[in-house]
């Protein structure tokens, strides 16, 4: 499957055009790709980012943050 329809006008476009052939309307960079392989990345960035605020934070960072 090439063939992709436009977001702005709903006419056939094709993956790899940057421009709508139909309206001229700029077409996102990842069009025809997997848009959610990008979420899944930023997902699990997240999910280790929180892994290593838990190991780098002391058990007691609340109380610590309140004292000072
Ligand atoms: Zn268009």
């Amino acid at each position: 499957m090439n063939q992709l329809n436009c977001q702005h006008c709903g006419g056939n476009v094709n993956i790899g055009d940057t421009n709508c052939p139909n309206c001229g309307i700029p077409l996102p960079k990842n069009l025809g790709k997997n848009p959610q392989k990008k979420f899944i990345i930023f997902f699990i960035g997240v999910v280790l980012f929180c892994l290593f605020m838990i190991w780098w934070l002391p058990p007691n960072w609340i109380e610590s943050m309140g004292k000072n």
